[in-house]
Parts: structure tokens; sequence; C-alpha cells
């Protein structure tokens, strides 16, 4: 079967899948805070997955990021995870994963890693118990915590990734890094994107990495290193730390031309860029019962539909967001 190349020449082998657009967190660049759900039966069985999963990875996709909502919520997460597993084993995937807020993750990183899962995705993006509580509306830093050590005591490698907001955490970043360092995780930081309504003003809160980066360089010697995770992240070595430090900046750069990537929602819709609003809605063959051949066939329509970049600005003039859907629906 051929692999999968969009009409500008880019190989899609990663998949990001949202089992759930639940979260038990309420970031506020993430969601509002009365979010209304999905009901259950708009969302893709456990058997949808499986097979859409299935359809994506014989078309050469090797990797697999399960995300959400927060993954972790879905009640047959762990037994879904096992299932795609099989996968790894056959040598059709590399690679197994999710991006988690960690709140349940000490409840699950041994399974996990059991699974075959060997990294994991933290969002976290401060280690102060107040300034948390007001980025996510809840009060469960000390769960992340033991979340994060939970799962480095799994053998699973941990990567923080953290939000750089320009009123809650920009005073805390280089304690953020070094704490990462120190437990030798890697950490990314990313711009806020205008991404679903939410209640506060994103333009208030935008903190551009070109700045941030030229703080730590008062502070730290930055030299650049190759190293690529096949994602929209450059990174530095710290050469104080020791550690690596990855920057996402989709506002002030964009790296559209490297991507390898596309997104299924929990719903089963298709999206082949985070910023654009073109989608195939897997969900709906399914359920008319489409069979292999079918799938294939609307897998190949997204390839030919796959935008060449995406629309994202945070202008001075408009805190509007640039697309109506949550990165919760998408998944990040
Ligand atoms: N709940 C899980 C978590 O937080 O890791 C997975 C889903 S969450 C939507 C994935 C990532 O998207 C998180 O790292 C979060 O910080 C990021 N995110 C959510 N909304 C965002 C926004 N508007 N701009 C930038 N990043 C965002
Ligand atoms: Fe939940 Fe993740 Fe969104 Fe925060 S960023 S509200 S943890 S889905």
């Amino acid at each position: 079967m051929s692999a999968l190349i969009d009409p500008f020449g880019r190989h899609i082998t990663y998949l990001r899948l949202s089992v759930t657009d639940r979260c038990d967190l309420r970031c506020v660049y993430c969601m509002s805070e009365r979010m209304s759900f999905l009901p259950k039966a708009e969302i893709l069985s456990f058997e949808e997955i499986d097979r859409l999963c299935a359809a994506f990875i014989k078309r050469g996709v090797r990797k697999l990021r399960l995300t959400g909502g927060e993954p972790l919520l879905r009640r047959d997460f762990t037994d879904l995870t096992r299932t795609l597993s099989r996968h790894l084993r056959t040598g059709a995937l590399d690679e197994l994963t999710l991006t988690t807020n960690a709140t349940r993750l000490s409840h699950h990183a041994d399974d996990l890693a059991a699974i075959g899962v060997k990294r994991v995705n933290v969002s976290l993006d401060t280690l102060d118990a107040e300034t948390f509580a007001r980025i996510t509306r809840k009060q469960k830093l000390g769960d992340v915590l033991e979340g994060v050590e939970a799962a480095r005591r799994a053998g699973i490698a941990v990567k923080i990734n953290t939000v750089a907001l320009k009123h809650d955490n920009a005073h805390e970043l280089p304690a953020l890094v070094a704490w990462a360092h120190e437990r030798g995780m890697d950490i990314t930081l990313i711009e806020t994107m205008p991404l679903g309504a939410v209640e506060e003003d994103r333009t208030d809160q935008f903190l551009s990495l070109a700045e941030v980066k030229r703080a730590f360089e008062e502070i730290w010697t930055l030299d650049a290193i190759p190293h690529r995770s096949g994602g929209p992240a450059r990174y530095v070595h710290v050469r104080e730390t020791g550690g690596r430090l990855g920057f996402i900046t989709p506002l002030s750069h964009n790296f559209c031309a490297d991507c390898n990537r596309v997104r299924l929602t929990c719903s089963g819709r298709l999206y082949m860029c985070l910023g654009q609003d073109d989608h195939i809605d897997f969900r709906e063959a399914l359920r008319a019962g489409a069979c292999e051949a079918e799938l294939d066939a609307l897998i190949a329509r997204a390839m030919r539909q796959k935008p060449a970049a995406h629309n994202f600005a945070i202008g001075e003039a408009s805190a509007a967001p640039a697309l109506a859907r949550h990165m919760s629906v998408t998944g990040g």
C-alpha cells in the first residue's frame, strides 16, 4: 500500500487522536469555565478508534499520540492503549504515546509502561499551587507532581510542555526549566494559540517566545541543536543545566513546511491542520458501514486536502479566536 504523501510532498507518519473531549481541569487558555461536552453517542467507540488507527497504520502512520481533553479520563483508556499496542509488537508502529495533564498518571503509569509506552508529554505551566489553581481553575498540583514521579519511577521518559503566559508564569519559566532539567526531563515552551472561545483575552496573555529566549540568554548559554521530535519544536541545549529546551512558536514563526501529522477528534473528524477548519468525517463513514477500501479512499482524500499552512494570528485589534473549536476537541 502506498505511503501517505500530501500535495506538498510531506509524508504523513503521525496521527494524534483525541479520545475524549472531557477534562478534569479548565485551563484558562483551553476551555471556558462552563464547557458543554459531547454526548457519549457522538464519541468514537473503542472499536471505531481501533479500526481507524489500524487503517492509518496500514498506510504508513508510525507514531500514534493519544490526547484529549484529558485522555486518562476515558474509562477504557488502558484497554484501548493495550489493544493499540499490538502494532508496536508487529513493528508497524514506532511509538505509542500520550499527552496528559498527569492528574491521574500515578494510577496508570505502571500499566502504561508494561504496555510499551516509553515516553509521555505532561502539560504543566507552574510549580506554584496558587498559580496552578488560577491557570487550571482546580487545586490539583500535588496529583500532577505525583503523576510525573510515578511515570519516571515506571521508567517512562517525561517531557514537560508549558504554555508561556505573560501574566501567570513568565517570571517562573527559568525555575520551571531548571526543575525539569534537574530531573532529566526535556521541557518545551508553547505560545498560546487562538483556538476556541474562552473567557480570557488571549492577546493579553500572549508572550512571544522570542522574548523568553532573549531573557534566558541573559542567564544561560543556549546552544542550538539539530534534535527534532518530528514536530514544530526547535531545540536548544542549556549549557548550565545540561538539559534540552524546546520552543513551539506557531504565531511568531510557523513550521508548516515540515508538518508530518493529522489529527482525529474524539467524534471522528479528521483535521488535516490544527489551524484550519477543513475536515473529513470518519464517524459518519464508519457508522454507515464503510469497508476497509472506503476508509482508505477517505484517507487518500484527506491527504489531497491537507493545506499548505495554518491561518493563525493574534491580532492587536481582535481577541476573537481564529478558530471556533477548542484545543480539547482537536487534541493538542
Ligand atoms: N489534557 C491534556 C493536557 O493538557 O496535556 C491533553 C490535551 S491538551 C488540549 C494538549 C496541550 O494543548 C496542552 O499542553 C495544553 O497546554 C495545550 N493547549 C491547550 N489550549 C491551548 C492554546 N489555546 N494554545 C496553546 N496551547 C494550548
Ligand atoms: Fe484540560 Fe489539557 Fe485543556 Fe488543560 S489543556 S483544560 S488539562 S484539555
